[in-house]
């Protein structure tokens, strides 16, 4: 079990005054200082006054743009200074860091490929000791929640506890509908082990277009999410990077006017006692859940008594298939997914054969 991590409420930073969604917006790469300060303008009067921009690009491709370097924060700078806006963009090393720092960047984030190394997360929490700057960390491009936690820990030991997470989704090989596999459960189970952290998606990266934008969003505000990471440009055709999930500030507008915001709990006690009572209905089936797969359990030990008097081997495969199809089948009737009731049941076969075998194991 994690601990918890100490963390600043994200109220204490000074970056966010607009009601949820908390949204962080700008291109994902700063191109020039033009394309920068009208991105950046767009967005300010929209209200969104956190500006996000890559400047230096992890690609996957050598060849690729690579961001322009150092030479873009003084862009940021302007941001800043002729806006009041707060800026942020990716540190993937220490040199990223100083140079961040120096240039008076408000917020960092970890991207994607960076969290994956904790080579890299180190260097960079050792270059930030000291500093109390913000920093968000993308979920690693492998869905491994100890690494994504091991993260975070790395740099709340160095004392930055403005702490927030972006779920990004993760890399498929498998061609699917979004450029990630979004992974929600992922998402929610970080969550649940650190309630307290600011939690961002990035349906940009998510969905790799625009078109997905407005449903990746939706959802997570469905989950509950804090807040989004958008990427805009003030002419996204052109852009040198993403260019197909990029939208204009105007866009952003019209998806962000549409977004329903779920609240954490509501003062309706009418809502509330409802709530509550179909709770109750859960916990009920889920003790009688319990009971039965505990009476099923007790059956698949006395079959591994009788199997080990009789020397028969536990497993006949096909007659687990056969268990199998017929759950499937029977699930469907019943409303219940394929995948679902494939999960349940492997789970519930793979511990009726580790019982079996803890049997045959036992010496007499
Ligand atoms: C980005 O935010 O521009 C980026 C590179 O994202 P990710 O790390 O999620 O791929
Ligand atoms: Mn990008």
């Amino acid at each position: 079990m994690t601990d918890r991590l100490d963390i600043v409420p994200v109220s204490e930073w000074g970056f966010f005054t607009l009601p949820k969604p908390m949204v962080i917006a700008g291109p994902c790469s700063a191109e020039s200082e033009e394309q920068v300060m009208e991105t950046a303008r767009g967005l300010n009067d929209l209200g969104i006054h956190v500006f996000r921009a890559g400047i230096w690009k992890p690609r996957t491709h050598p060849g690729s743009f690579e961001g322009v370097g150092s030479k873009g924060l003084p862009w940021l700078k302007k941001v800043q200074e002729e806006l009041g806006m707060k800026v942020s963009c990716e540190v993937a090393s220490r040199d990223h860091v100083y140079e961040s720092l120096k240039y008076g960047v408000d917020m960092l984030w970890i991207g994607a490929r960076t969290t994956a190394n904790p080579f890299l997360v180190q260097e960079i929490a050792d270059a930030l000791q000291g500093a109390d700057v913000p920093v968000l960390v993308k979920n690693p491009v492998n869905p491994d929640l100890d690494l994504w936690i091991g993260a975070l820990e790395r740099l709340n030991r160095v004392g930055i506890k403005k702490l927030g997470v972006i779920h990004r989704g993760f890399t498929s090989f498998e061609k699917i509908q979004y450029r990630n596999n979004p992974g929600w459960r992922i998402a929610v189970e970080m969550r649940t082990l650190q309630p307290d952290i600011p939690f961002f998606a990035d349906p940009s990266h998510m969905g790799g277009d625009k078109k997905y934008l407005y449903e990746l969003s939706q959802m997570a505000m469905d989950l509950g999410l804090d807040g989004i990471m958008i990427e805009s440009h003030c002419n996204p055709s052109v852009a040198l990077s993403d260019a197909k999930q990029q939208v204009t500030p105007t866009e952003l507008k019209g998806l962000l006017d549409q977004i329903i915001v779920r609240e954490h709990q509501s003062d309706d006690s009418a809502f509330n006692e409802n709530l509550a009572s179909l709770r109750t209905r859960i916990d009920l089936i889920d003790e009688d859940l319990l009971k039965l797969l505990s009476s099923r359990m007790a059956v698949s030990r006395s079959i591994g008594e009788f199997k080990k008097a009789n020397n028969v081997a536990i497993i006949q495969t096909s007659r687990w298939d056969n268990v199998l199809k017929n759950m499937i089948a029977k699930g469907e009737e019943f409303g219940l997914p394929k995948e679902f009731v494939k999960t349940i049941f492997n789970a519930i076969h793979e511990a009726s054969v580790q019982a079996q075998n803890e049997i045959m194991d036992r010496d007499a």
